[in-house]
């Protein structure tokens, strides 16, 4: 039988006829129902490198490419306590299984994190947004990827649990490089926690078009403004790196100022300067450390100085 997103010999008990024919190893499809069933899971099969499936859209085109492997896979799509958009007096709470779909059409995230629902809503297509989850954006640890810049600028944390161990961490401190984070095997990452803050924040992407375009580089700002001055400025610039890059030096450049035509000068080169991007299909080094400096002029603009910016789209 076929997983329904099209794995083939996805089951949990059965061994495809291709697989059987050629002799190799059959795939398994585990389906858990709850969290602690779907922990119980991966920590018995720990020792597989177990596949988790989300949305599959980033797995799926993985491992037709040859780019991931695995046979082993466990599909979170039955928990629908991963489903849920919570909050309480401080925080929200996403759970990662949570779709872009669901986070632009939520009322608790379009009043405290309306710049996510604007990053969710810039990701891929219809389609994709359908399918697409929080936790699979955060997991696959793509440099690129729309919603990561925006949850560090609104200093989001991160829940991951394992049938053992619960632990808490900065979604900052998550990533290590492309497709690299700190999550262990026998580890789902359950929970997003954003805070309720009276923060300013943005989000500004650049794409190759106006829509259904990966990020050739994507920025999120966001500060308090206190006596009419920044404070707790956080710059986070997407694509030009590794993995989601903040600038401390611009941060510290916008600190206790009054935002202005001419601070707004003076900070362009700070982020051309500390950008780190490469050459690839999606655009040359030298246009995104240009362009990142561009985004950044942009959306400070448009929130400290009441430049109107247009969509989240460049
Ligand atoms: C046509 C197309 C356009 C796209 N456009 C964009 C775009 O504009 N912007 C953008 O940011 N992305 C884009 N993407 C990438 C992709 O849609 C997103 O990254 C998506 O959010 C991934 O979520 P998913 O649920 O599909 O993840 P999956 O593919 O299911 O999983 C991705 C990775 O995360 C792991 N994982 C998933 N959930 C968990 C969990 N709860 N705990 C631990 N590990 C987990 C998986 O094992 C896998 O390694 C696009 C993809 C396609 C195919």
């Amino acid at each position: 039988m076929d997983s329904k997103i099209g794995i083939p010999d996805g089951n949990k008990d059965g061994e495809s006829s291709a697989a059987r024919k050629n002799g190799a190893q059959k795939n398994v499809w585990l389906r858990a129902s709850t969290l602690s069933e779907a922990l119980s899971m991966l920590y018995e099969r720990q020792e597989e490198s177990v596949v988790i499936v989300g949305g599959a859209t980033d797995i799926l085109p993985q491992i037709k490419d040859g780019k991931k492997h695995g046979n082993v896979f466990l599909d979170l799509n039955g928990l629908q306590e991963l489903k849920k958009i919570k909050e309480d007096e401080r925080y929200i709470f996403i759970g990662s299984m949570v779709t872009m779909s669901a986070i632009i059409n939520n009322p608790l995230v379009q009043r405290y994190a309306p710049t996510l629902v604007s990053a969710a809503g810039s990701v891929g297509s219809v389609q994709i947004r359908n399918r697409a989850t929080i936790g699979g954006n955060i997991c696959n640890a793509s440099p690129a990827a729309d919603t990561v810049p925006v949850l560090i600028a609104s200093a989001a944390r991160i829940l991951l649990k394992s049938h053992l161990t619960s632990r808490e961490i900065l979604l900052e401190e998550f990533f290590v490089g492309p497709g690299k984070t700190l999550i262990n095997p026998s580890e789902i990452l359950t929970t997003i926690i954003i805070p309720k803050s009276e923060r300013r924040t943005g989000f500004v992407k650049l794409g190759k078009r106006s829509a259904m375009t990966c990020s050739v580089v994507n920025h999120a700002l966001s500060a308090e403004l206190v006596d009419k001055k920044l404070k707790n400025v956080i710059a986070v610039f997407g694509s030009v790196g590794p993995k989601a890059l903040r600038i401390r030096e611009l941060e510290e450049s916008l600190e206790g100022q009054e935002p202005s035509e001419e601070l707004l000068g003076r900070c362009i080169p700070v982020v051309e300067k500390h950008v780190k991007p490469i050459d690839d299909v999606r655009g040359s080094a030298d246009y995104r450390r240009r362009m990142s400096g561009v985004l950044f002029s942009r959306l400070f603009a448009h929130l400290f100085l009441g430049r109107p910016m247009g969509g989240p789209i460049l």
